[in-house]
């Protein structure tokens, strides 16, 4: 039996079991179906995740392992604006600090980084020294950064629940594909941290869910949970073909990006299109209050990802790539189940692009960063062409729907969710620091409820 019992040997799910087995003596489980990732090939190149899985390149790819997407992912940081953590906060509770070394640190010399710097600079653009200083606005500098059993290569499948005394249902169990269980101990917890598609896939297999979903797979509904949400975001990526060392070859190269707000009245008017409102209605709405960074670009000394979108540029230094994000999208995906098999990835519908408010946003981006001429339909058509996702997804189980201010599941006794699903709205920010902060929270609320015990 064990205290703690981690679904997922991840990025949240490793700090969890840091952060626990440091600060306390408690027996904890991290079941991981992934296998040990350190000898893994393809984990030191920017773009080799795309060839992980069986050689071939892979769009939407990610990995399974301990330490999940981390020893793969481009590293790029923005812990976010103040404003989005300020209003989690005021929302759901909680606030604190989020801890936190940049590439060019490494030494390493990227002959084009100056020249596009001062290109910025000519057109109004203050660079700011510390991105990450809780509003991330203009040219940001963005600088680097015992006794826990760690199964391998287990999948659950599913939380087993029970009823309790006071007649709560309460997660008593965890179920693995291969049969085996693992059971907390008396007042211990299950911690599903198995990330933003998985989570959901989990609940939904434990019978924690929309009825009727769960009735199209014949599954029976043990807890009642509103619909999953799922937030898409876009990246687009531009090769140029311009200089040559092989020094690119290792590490996410780029270590500043541009953050930005879009022109308010344009986004006034395209928010009133989704809303059926007149523009002069929504001075008050977040997207337009700030002022708030809606798009993120930047440059890349490599065409990180290109294989995905079947161009075979090489990371040799000889290209670079201009890529942009929005960050703070409208349009809602969601997740279903395939099958009853938990082998089976779920059901991804990211719904990108589904709302005028979006695809202003990318039209903006698009004109920032490409000197074209072209109409709305015509960025529209190059978006469903060339737009890719950066994989961030979150909010698949969100808080205040699925989970309280304290991860717990709602209507679950002894079951919490920590990780990407639970971020209940977009951020201006890449997630793997949202998410290890999300994992620093949940051990302080871990801690805390256990001295109840
Ligand atoms: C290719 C890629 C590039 C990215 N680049 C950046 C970046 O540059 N900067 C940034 O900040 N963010 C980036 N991100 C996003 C960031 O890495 C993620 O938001 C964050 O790591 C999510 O953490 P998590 O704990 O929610 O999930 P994960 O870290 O994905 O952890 C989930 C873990 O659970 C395991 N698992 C899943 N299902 C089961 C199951 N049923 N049983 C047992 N184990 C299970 C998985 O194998 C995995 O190890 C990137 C993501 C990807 C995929």
């Amino acid at each position: 039996m064990y205290d703690i019992i981690i679904i997922g040997g991840g990025t949240a799910g490793c700090v969890l079991a840091s952060r626990l087995s440091s600060r306390t003596k408690i027996r904890i489980l991290v079941i991981e179906t992934g296998p040990e990732t350190r000898d893994l090939e393809h984990t030191t190149l920017p773009s080799g995740a795309a060839f992980l899985h069986d050689g071939i390149p892979r769009y939407n790819c990610a990995i399974r392992g301990v330490g999940s997407v981390t020893v793969i992912n481009t590293g790029g940081r923005i812990r976010g604006d103040k404003q989005d953590y300020d209003e989690w906060a005021r929302v759901h509770g909680y606030d604190g600090l989020i801890h936190n070394a940049a590439i060019s640190s490494s030494g390493r010399h990227f002959p084009l980084r100056g020249m596009v710097r001062r290109a910025w600079k000519d057109l109004g653009m203050k660079w700011k020294a510390d991105g990450n200083d809780g509003s991330p606005l203009l040219m940001l500098h963005t600088p680097p950064s015992n006794g826990v059993e760690v199964p391998k290569s287990t999948l659950v499948s599913r939380v087993l629940l029970e009823i309790d005394e006071s007649g709560n249902k309460r997660a008593a169990g965890v179920e693995c594909a291969d049969g085996m269980k693992f059971l907390p101990s008396p007042g211990g917890e299950a911690i599903l941290a198995a990330d933003a598609y998985r989570t959901p896939q989990v609940l939904l297999l434990s019978g924690i869910g929309d009825a009727a979903e769960l009735g199209k797979h014949g599954i029976k509904q043990e807890v009642n949970l509103p619909e999953k949400l799922r937030r898409p975001e876009r990246g687009l990526a531009l090769g140029s073909p311009l200089f040559n060392d092989p020094a690119y070859i290792k590490g996410g190269p780029g270590d500043w990006l541009i953050t930005m707000l879009v022109l308010i009245s344009g986004l006034k008017s395209a928010i009133a299109k989704d809303k059926g409102t007149a523009p002069e209605q929504l001075d008050s709405h977040p997207l337009v209050q700030g002022p708030q960074s809606h798009i993120e670009l930047g440059m890349l000394y490599a065409a990180v990802g290109s294989q995905q979108t079947s161009l075979d540029i090489p990371l040799d230094g000889t290209a670079i790539m201009a890529f942009s994000i929005g960050f703070l999208p409208t349009s809602r995906g969601s997740i279903a189940l395939k099958s009853t098999n938990p082998e089976d990835a779920p059901s991804i519908d990211p719904n990108y692009y589904a709302t005028e408010t979006d695809r202003y946003v990318a039209r903006e981006e698009w004109r920032y960063e490409v000197d074209g001429m072209e109409t709305d339909e015509e960025v529209d058509k190059r978006m469903g062409i060339g737009g890719i996702t950066t994989y961030h997804p979150a909010g698949s189980a969100s808080m205040g729907k699925v989970v309280d201010a304290n991860l717990r599941v709602k209507r679950v006794d002894g079951l919490r969710i920590v990780d990407a699903s639970g971020i209940p709205m977009p951020l201006v920010a890449h997630y793997q620091i949202a998410v290890y902060a999300i994992a620093e929270q949940a051990a302080d609320i871990i801690l805390k409820a256990r001295e109840k015990i």
